[in-house]
């Protein structure tokens, strides 16, 4: 990317001016970033550091994990698979500080290694984040192949160019390099704001624009609550600011959390019930699991109970308003044998009835519908199926058993309705007169 804006040509100019990363760099990051690696072929061990090769001395030697080189005394991790080559990449990174900008340099670093030679490296600067006194941030980067599945597919003959300002969604920015070269400087106000070296696990770039911006970060890691800052910093879906005056009462008592998706969840009934946050009896409990299964327990408690009543309400509120609407049907009611169809009457039978069949005439309201009448087939007075016949036209618009299927007696049902149509319309015309009565 061209840079465009005052500060992309800055950046771009100050970049020219940062002094390469060194030989001796270079050789430190080979010492401490990678891992020494064994390989068991034809019999022998070959030592992928210093290309020595054994054999080895017992059979059970030759299932274990990490083995001692007999030359260069290394602790060697053993390759799982035998091949020609052998590959590791890691990051590191190196800190400058360059016209009040914090330069966080990150190295991509590759291993090469094969048996019987020594191990040949290859490091390549493929990312500067710049960071200014107020924690923006900028990125200038190697270009990456997007045509590759993984994300940092660097193209190291490409130059390191400014980004734009989104580039700190893209998880090249989240890349965390394994060490940070120990000669490294900082910033001076980072160290006012608590900074002393460490980045417990985070990424310097996360940790130091936080630092700069942020003055819950700053509090967290000037009060050594550094679990705490790793989660603020690290997770996605956290809480911390939401839940401050909690967090306060932590580090005040020294509170350590063991697992923050239970305590924030914890801390969100605890708002619940409207519990004080400042008491550490509540904030910061022994049996963190124990008291959030038993709040939860409460909680579920009382919203099912709040559920029932407000169903009741609706189905009471329902109730008036289907009798108004279909009074005038209500006793109808039809048999042959041990079957009988009857009008349903009340809401809550469309709610039983919804249940035991499997469907949703109360789901879906149908004790609403003004141009239908619900009647409940029942064998032996046990529901099996539920019709659905159109006002006025008595067309029968859906007559269903268990899980909207056709009972066995379908079209026992069926007929039995037909033969009766006739006093469900002698009940609309009554409607009428009593309608033309009233005028
Ligand atoms: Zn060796």
């Amino acid at each position: 990317m061209i840079p465009k804006t005052i500060i992309e040509k800055q950046l771009t100019d100050l970049s020219a001016t940062l002094r390469p990363v060194t030989q001796r760099m270079h050789l430190w990051a080979e010492k401490n970033i990678f891992l020494k690696w064994a390989v068991l072929s034809r019999g022998k061990f070959h030592c992928l550091q210093c290309a020595h090769s054994w054999k080895p001395d017992a059979q059970k030697q030759c299932c274990q994990k990490y083995i001692n080189c007999t030359a260069c005394r290394g602790k060697l991790k053993m390759m799982q698979y035998n091949q020609v080559h052998f590959k590791e990449i890691e990051y590191w990174a190196v800190l400058n500080v360059c016209a009040d900008f914090q330069v966080v340099r990150i190295i991509c670093s590759h291993k090469h290694m094969k048996k019987n030679f020594l191990p040949t490296y290859f490091h390549k600067e493929v990312m500067q984040h710049w960071i200014n006194s107020k924690g923006e941030v900028r990125t200038l980067s190697l270009s990456t192949n997007v045509f590759s599945n993984a994300y940092d597919a660097w193209k190291y003959y490409s130059p390191l160019e400014i980004r734009p300002k989104s580039f700190v969604a893209t998880p090249k920015y989240r890349i965390n390099p394994y060490r940070v070269y120990s000669a490294s400087k900082v910033l001076a106000v980072l160290k006012r704001n608590g900074f002393k070296g460490s980045f417990y696990g985070m990424a310097p770039q996360a940790l130091f624009t936080a630092l700069l911006k942020d003055s819950y970060a700053e509090t967290l890691l000037k009060t050594k609550q550094t679990d705490f800052l790793k989660h603020y910093l690290l997770s996605p879906s956290q809480s911390i600011r939401e839940n401050w005056q909690a967090v306060k009462t932590c580090i005040k008592h020294g509170y350590k959390v063991a697992d923050f998706t239970i305590w924030e969840d914890y801390i969100d009934l605890l708002k619940f019930f409207k519990m004080d946050l400042n008491v550490p009896h509540n904030v910061c409990p022994e049996n963190l699991l124990e008291l959030h299964d038993r709040l939860m327990e409460r909680k579920r408690r009382i919203v099912r109970r709040q559920k029932i009543k407000q169903l009741r309400e609706e189905i009471e509120q329902a109730q008036a308003v289907y009798e108004e609407d279909k009074k005038q049907f209500f006793g109808l009611e039809f048999s042959h044998g041990n079957l009988r169809i009857s009008v349903m009457e009340s809401v809550r039978d469309f709610l039983d009835e919804g249940d035991l069949l499997r469907h949703c005439i109360f789901t879906n309201e149908y004790y609403k519908k003004k141009s239908s009448l619900m009647l409940s087939a029942k064998f032996e007075n046990k529901p099996v199926e539920t019709i659905e016949v159109a006002l006025p036209s008595l067309d029968v618009r859906q007559c269903r058993g268990e899980g909207n299927k056709a009972s066995v007696h379908h079209k026992e049902v069926l007929r039995l309705l037909k033969d009766n149509l006739y006093q469900i319309k002698k009940r609309m015309r009554r409607k009428k007169t009593s309608k033309q009565a009233g005028e």
